[in-house]
């Protein structure tokens, strides 16, 4: 919670109750939810919020940095976890699931891309069929 109010103060984004109980929910979750996702579990402390409101503030972390938008399938997910690591994402369930891999950290990035584009982020996204969705196949 220290480096939200840090990064909340350094970026003049106000600290909200709100706003504390979403970033709250995001960190707790560890599955990548979607904006719907966040939506259903902060309402059961907030039965007021809004929609639009969780989807903002979420929107709004994401541009300063403390959480990430990523891709799953056609719907935006967010992940609270920001340091390096790498996802498997499951394309029957749409589950994402974090790992780490030392060798991954460090694969090289092309040099055509290095020169091309400015390099924030590495993570590698291996897809498939977990292993829940395999047992029901
Ligand atoms: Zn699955
Ligand atoms: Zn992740």
């Amino acid at each position: 919670m220290e480096l939200f109010y840090q990064e909340c103060s350094d970026h003049c984004l106000k600290v909200t109750p709100q706003r504390v109980f979403i970033y709250q929910e995001l960190l707790k979750a560890t599955d990548h939810p979607s904006i719907d996702e966040i939506y259903k579990r902060v309402r059961a402390y907030l039965p007021n919020i809004s929609f639009d409101t969780v989807y903002r503030t979420a929107l709004s972390f994401a541009d300063i940095g403390i959480i990430a938008v990523i891709e799953g399938g056609g719907s935006k997910r967010f992940d609270a976890n920001t340091g390096l690591h790498h996802h498997f994402r499951c394309l029957k369930c749409q589950r994402i699931i974090d790992f780490d891999c030392e060798y991954y950290d460090s694969i090289k990035v092309p040099d055509e891309l290095q020169r091309r584009f400015k390099i924030i982020n590495q993570r590698i996204v291996l897809e498939g069929v977990c292993d829940e969705c395999a047992k029901t196949e």
